[in-house]
């Protein structure tokens, strides 16, 4: 069990992913790599699941700043596993807030301990299809609980888990469009219910190995039981999770493969003084990225959590792409980590990005001030 972040153990635990990692690289073919189950039992083992839950629910209540500082390090070792984490997370934090506290009594033990996980389908609520008219995936009351049909169109890691949870519209509004799905739930299902089917995953450009892909929900039957929020109208928004590291754990991951990239920049400097002003450059702003990140997570933002993301983004695609300019044709080889970090850095303009979040990148691409 790792108590705190500064922990020597800690340290030890982002060698392990790295490692891991790194053979899984080495004995890969191409850019296909195998789901990340080491790295996930090291985190387990790790107690990962504890940090993130209040002490008064039996969790370890790590503060947002070292939480943050985790995600950081983590996805410096090892992104695909760290992610799958955040995904995870995303589902235990929504069920510690729950207000129904037969299901927080239920499931929570199980949870934190790593015996159990639970992975989301809630974009669709957020960031993925906003422009359709029908969301994907609808919610109708039924006795008892509620009957669910349509798609999760991303879900990571949903073959790997035992438990689902997923956002689902009422079409219980009035005529208006605007508001005619308002009303929401967030429930709890599992991955093996009548009705389930778990896509195999995409073939991504990068982290393929995160198993994302569709869950298909055909009549399946939810309990008022397993509903973990509403009906309410925006439904995420109402679970307000105390410690919440949701806001910052993108510009986290973003900066930590950053770090990846800039510390590769930095060892290529040791033979090749050519390359030091730049990898300077990028050192320093990557050190005051991530100063201004933790400085935000103890309540002194030095901006909004929109231009820290599109600040983090910004530079996860220059460090990547500077270490490639480095790296030069050996770089651009599959099996190359180099390479590997530009795909992955490409993730970061299209996973829970907010829409400021997309226009901020779409200008700074476009040479729009
Ligand atoms: C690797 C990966 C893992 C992920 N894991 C998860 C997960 O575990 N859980 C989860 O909930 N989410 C997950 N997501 C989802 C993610 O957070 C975003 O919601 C998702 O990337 C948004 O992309 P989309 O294609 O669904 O967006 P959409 O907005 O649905 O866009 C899809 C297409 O629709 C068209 N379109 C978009 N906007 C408009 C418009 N205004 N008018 C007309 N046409 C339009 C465009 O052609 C676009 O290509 C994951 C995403 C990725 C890439």
């Amino acid at each position: 069990m790792i108590e705190t972040v500064n922990d020597q153990a800690f340290v030890r635990l982002c060698q392990n992913l790295a490692a891991d990692r790194s053979s899984q690289l080495a004995a890969a073919r191409g850019n296909r790599l195998p789901w990340p189950s080491d790295q996930l039992a090291r985190m387990a083992d790790a107690g990962v699941y504890r940090w993130f839950v209040p002490t008064d629910q039996g969790g370890a209540g790590w503060s947002v700043h070292d939480l943050t500082l985790a995600y950081l390090k983590m996805s410096q070792s090892c992104l695909a596993s760290t992610f799958v984490l955040t995904q995870r997370i995303a589902a235990l934090k929504r069920v510690v807030v729950s207000p129904n506290q037969d299901l927080v009594q239920r499931r929570l033990p199980n949870l934190i301990s790593g015996e159990a996980s639970a992975t989301v389908g809630i974009s669709h609520l957020t960031t993925s299809g906003q422009h359709l008219r029908k969301p994907v995936l609808m919610a109708e009351k039924c006795d008892g609980g509620f009957v669910l049909n349509g798609f999760c169109p991303w879900v990571t890691g949903a073959n790997d888990t035992k438990l689902l949870l997923v956002g689902a519209c009422l079409d219980d509004g009035p005529a208006d469009p605007s508001v005619q799905f308002a009303r929401q739930i967030l429930a709890l299902i599992s991955t093996d219910a009548e009705g389930v089917s778990v896509d195999p995953g995409f073939d991504l450009i990068a982290l393929s190995e995160t198993h994302t892909g569709r869950v298909r929900l055909d009549g399946v039957f939810v309990a008022n039981e397993d509903c973990v929020a509403g009906p309410v109208e925006n439904a995420l928004a109402t679970l307000t999770a105390a410690p919440s590291t949701g806001s910052y754990q993108s510009s986290a991951l973003a900066l930590g493969l950053s770090a990846a990239a800039v510390d590769y920049l930095k060892q290529q400097t040791e033979r090749r003084p050519d390359l030091l002003p730049g990898a300077e450059s990028l050192q320093s702003s990557l050190e005051a990225s991530v100063e201004t990140l933790l400085q935000a997570t103890q309540g002194n933002p030095g901006c909004s959590n929109e231009q820290l993301r599109a600040d983090a983004n910004s530079l996860v695609l220059r460090s990547t792409q500077a270490a490639m300019v480095a790296a030069k044709g050996a770089g651009f080889t599959c099996g190359h980590p180099v390479g590997r970090w530009c795909q992955e850095a490409m993730f970061f303009l299209v996973w829970s990005c907010p829409q400021a979040v997309l226009d901020a990148n779409l200008c700074e691409l476009a040479g729009v001030e």
